[in-house]
């Protein structure tokens, strides 16, 4: 038997996305083999987790990209990696750079948005 688990992320304001995570296909010839096994509940965590951080990084990133004065979307600069630690394992990410917008005055012309939260 094969089991495809997928989760659906709805969001008040983008459409439901569909994320396959895992396919689980062994055989249950012994009793013992019914179920999921460990490795794949672990597997399966992960996977869940990963997508969730992913996801959420996303909506986060979005939801600050316009400028708080006019709110034009701000250019960006550029990305460095980022290893985001959970408990399900770390996840890499890539974590983008802005540059300021021209209406906003500080003396530094590009900026992380992690660091302003
Ligand atoms: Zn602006």
């Amino acid at each position: 038997m094969r089991v495809i688990v997928q989760i659906r992320i709805e969001g008040a304001e983008s459409r439901p996305v569909t994320v396959p995570l895992h396919t689980i296909d062994h055989p249950c010839d012994l009793l013992q083999d019914v179920g999921l096994g460990l490795g794949d509940a672990k597997s399966n965590l992960g996977k869940l987790q990963q997508t969730l951080v992913r996801q959420q990084l996303e909506r986060y990133l979005a939801d600050r990209r316009g400028c708080a004065h006019c709110g034009r979307p701000r250019a960006i600069k550029g990305y460095h990696p980022l290893r985001f630690r959970t408990a399900n394992g770390d996840i890499a990410l890539r974590s983008p750079r802005w540059h300021r917008c021209r209406c906003e005055q500080c003396r530094e012309a590009t900026f992380c948005p992690r660091a302003t939260s």
